[in-house]
């Protein structure tokens, strides 16, 4: 997203009354940063009017870095209700579960008593 092509029409005027000039950085951190500043050189009575035109590189780094940030964010809330959506499953499977098992307890039950009704008539009946 840099600036660096862009068409400069904005007229600065600078602390002496002139219009700047549009000049490019070749200084290591903004190397071909571009910045208005003033036409006169300082040491012949320049004002050393200065503004930059191109965002500092640090800042698109930034933006750069908080747009991956966002789309992660993104990613990550929608892993989330993705997995909201297996544990909601997961609980209804585990709910299905535990109510086979009530019911496979509760056929157990009765099965015992009816063993046990089984054999106390049996008893009953070799007393008898
Ligand atoms: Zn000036």
């Amino acid at each position: 997203m840099s600036q660096n092509s862009g068409i400069i029409n904005e007229n600065v005027i600078c602390n002496c009354g002139n219009s700047c000039n549009v000049r490019t950085s070749r200084t290591v951190n903004n190397l071909g940063r571009r910045f208005f500043g003033c036409k006169m050189p300082k040491d012949k009575g320049g004002c050393g009017y200065f503004k930059w035109i191109d965002p500092s590189l640090e800042v698109e780094l930034l933006k750069e870095k908080l747009k991956e940030v966002e789309e992660e964010m993104y990613t990550l809330k929608y892993k989330m209700k993705e997995l909201g959506g297996k544990f909601d499953s997961l609980k209804q499977k585990l709910k299905e579960i535990k109510q086979e098992r009530d019911c496979a307890k509760a056929k157990f039950n009765r099965l015992v008593v009816v063993v046990l009704c089984f054999f106390t008539c049996k008893n009953y009946l070799w007393v008898v």
